[in-house]
């Protein structure tokens, strides 16, 4: 009877119904959205910490919705799962980045291809076409498989059995590099790190923002050099999230940390940035 109090002061809050509503609406809208051509990603490039060349870029999805403009992927991404429309929504963003990735990697021939990051959403991990449907993908672009990696968040790989890790597993054995995201919030054993097909942590940002402070949390210090070290024992490579000053960078750059991205170096835009970006790089 006490688990149903949550639901009474929902419907006696006016402003939680509207918030319903626009779930609900929202929801309904995302099919039709799809097929119009409503989404678009936004690029944010990923930093070699040692001398700040450009890696490569996360692809980060946006709805350009008619009424509500420009929503980000915390407002329809968590819809997106419940209803299963992640499954081609997320096959769309892969085949664009990918598609964008290719393109860049035409433009710069020196340097190795450029990287590109994609987000897996659980639901996507449990779908049997992902193997499928990512080795199609880069077959018709012919960017190469090593220039994909494709993040996982360490939440959807807890408590992961042999089963559903067999296809990050294929994906790992043809060369894309697999990363978990957000690490450092779920609760995952870090000697399980061992048993996972990954290839790259991706720290999360609170870690970065305990270094925000001046001088840094000593502690906070201390468990990202922990991490990474073991990380790096685990030939791991160490990407940190949340960049937003120069004495971060620095601080993470002396610890070790192989990449980084953030507003430091810049925020999510248009593909044609990340052009830029490395083409300054090249002078
Ligand atoms: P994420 O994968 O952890 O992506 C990083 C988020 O941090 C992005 O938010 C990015 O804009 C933001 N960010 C980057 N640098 C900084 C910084 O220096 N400071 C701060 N405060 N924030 C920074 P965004 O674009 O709103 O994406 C939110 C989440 O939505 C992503 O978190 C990811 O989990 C999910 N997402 C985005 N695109 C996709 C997608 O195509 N598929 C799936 N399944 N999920 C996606
Ligand atoms: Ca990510
Ligand atoms: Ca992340
Ligand atoms: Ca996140």
């Amino acid at each position: 009877a006490k688990s149903a109090g949550g639901n009474r002061f929902e419907i006696a809050d006016p402003e939680a119904d509207a918030r319903a509503i626009t779930r609900h609406g929202l929801t309904n809208a995302l099919p039709a959205a799809l097929e119009r051509g409503e989404f678009f990603i936004e690029y944010q490039p990923l930093v070699h910490l040692g001398d700040g060349s450009v890696h490569g870029a996360e692809a980060l999805v946006r709805w350009c919705h008619p009424q509500h403009g420009v929503l980000g992927p915390d407002r329809f991404i968590p819809l997106a799962e419940r209803t299963g429309l992640i499954v081609p929504l997320g096959r769309w963003v892969l085949q664009e980045a990918v598609r964008q990735a290719r393109f860049w990697s035409r433009r710069h021939t020196d340097g190795g291809p450029l990287r590109i990051n994609v987000n897996l959403s659980p639901a996507q991990l449990q779908h049997p076409g992902l193997v499928a449907d990512t080795v199609d993908v880069l077959e018709r672009s012919g960017l190469e498989p090593g220039a994909l990696c494709l993040e996982v968040t360490e939440s959807a790989l807890i408590g992961a059995d042999e089963e559903r890790l067999g296809p990050l597993r294929q994906l790992a054995e043809m060369g894309v590099d697999i990363a978990l995201d957000d690490f450092g919030t779920g609760y995952s054993n870090l000697a399980n790190l061992r048993r996972l097909p990954v290839s790259v942590l991706k720290l999360d940002r609170s870690f970065t923002q305990g270094m925000q402070r001046h001088p840094a949390d000593p502690v906070d210090l201390k468990i990202v050099e922990g991490i990474v070290s073991l990380a790096h024992s685990l030939e791991l490579a160490v990407t940190v999230e949340g960049v937003e000053t120069a004495a971060q960078a620095e601080q993470l750059r002396e610890i070790g940390c192989d990449t980084a991205q953030g507003w430091y170096y810049a925020r999510p835009g248009a593909p044609d940035r990340i052009h830029t970006l490395v083409l300054a790089d090249a002078v």
